[in-house]
């Protein structure tokens, strides 16, 4: 059958893995100089807390607005920087940003960073937090660490080692998109982290589905025996607020209660921290 193609197709077929691969270098090499032409911002999404509504803290996430190809979402881009082993360098300049952004504002507000698997399992990511958190001056129970469970998945010494060794400095764990790996209640168990984010997939549907109701009331039912912080992902509508507040979820985050969006333009922060408005980024596609 592959004779009656003939050999026009192979040159196709060719043509077609030769132009994918030269994008995927181009893709690459565009992230590797994101940095440093100043394409990659941090932006932060309020956290609140679900009988007073008051914000606990910020989550920081990663953008990149590429001249070109527009705003890149973090889901394409960052494996790709993870593949290419550059997701320490950005991953650092993450934290240290959001640092530096946190330690201007209110001691009652935190900062929440996500970090990468590869970033966990660096050798030097404890030096590395620690001198991020001097330089700073940021209070270090004030930073929050997010990771998955994929973190897990490799169950040995030097795991347990760094989560042990990053709470010994002050920091909290979050366990982050909950439900969605594998082992998820045994790893509750494994190490005790001091807060539960529930995957916003079961958020999505916590109001029309029974099976998605029964998960998140069980995991806040886990999270506060455990004396773990639980959080809701995603929330969109005033219902699911409502319903997540109902099984007693501690805290929320969502659209509802705000888009990420650069430090300076946070209302919350503008009436506390002097933000230097013309240090604004015009790229607004998250917080319209
Ligand atoms: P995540 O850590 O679970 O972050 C939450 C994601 O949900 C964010 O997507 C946020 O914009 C989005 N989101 C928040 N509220 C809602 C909502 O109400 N509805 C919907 N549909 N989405 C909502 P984003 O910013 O695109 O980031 C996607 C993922 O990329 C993050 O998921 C995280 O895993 C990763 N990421 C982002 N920034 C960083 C970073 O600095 N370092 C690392 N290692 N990963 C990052
Ligand atoms: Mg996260
Ligand atoms: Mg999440
Ligand atoms: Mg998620």
């Amino acid at each position: 059958e592959a004779k009656s193609l003939g050999s026009g197709h192979v040159c196709v077929f060719q043509s077609q893995m030769q132009t994918r691969l030269t994008e995927k270098k181009s893709f690459e090499a565009d992230l590797k100089q994101a940095l440093r032409n100043g394409e990659l911002e941090v932006f932060y999404q309020p956290q609140v807390n679900t009988i007073t509504r008051e914000i606990c803290g910020y989550e920081a996430l990663l953008r990149w607005f590429h001249p070109v190809r527009g705003q890149v979402p973090p889901l394409e881009f960052i494996p790709v920087a993870e593949n290419i082993g550059l997701i320490h360098e950005l991953g650092e300049w993450v934290l240290r940003t959001a640092c530096l952004e946190a330690a201007r504002w209110p001691r009652s507000l935190k900062v929440a960073v996500n970090l990468s698997p590869v970033q966990f399992r660096s050798r030097n990511l404890i030096q590395s937090v620690v001198t991020i958190l001097t330089q700073s001056g940021l209070d270090p129970n004030r930073l929050e660490l997010e990771i998955t469970e994929s973190v897990l998945l490799d169950k040995n010494e030097q795991t347990l080692d760094t989560l042990t060794q990053l709470k010994a400095i002050g920091i909290q764990i979050a366990m982050d998109d909950f439900g969605t790996g594998y082992s998820s209640l045994g790893s509750l168990r494994s190490f005790p982290f001091d807060k539960i984010k529930i995957d916003r997939s079961f958020i999505r549907d916590v109001t029309t589905r029974a099976d998605a109701f029964a998960i998140v009331e069980l995991v806040t039912g886990v999270g506060r025996s455990l004396g773990m912080t639980t959080i809701a992902e995603g929330i969109e509508t005033e219902e699911q607020f409502a319903c997540v507040k109902q099984v007693g979820c501690e805290q929320v985050q969502g659209y509802l209660l705000g888009m990420p969006a650069p430090a300076s333009r946070l209302e919350h922060l503008r009436q506390v921290v002097n933000y230097d408005d013309s240090t604004d980024c015009g790229n607004l596609i998250d917080a319209k």
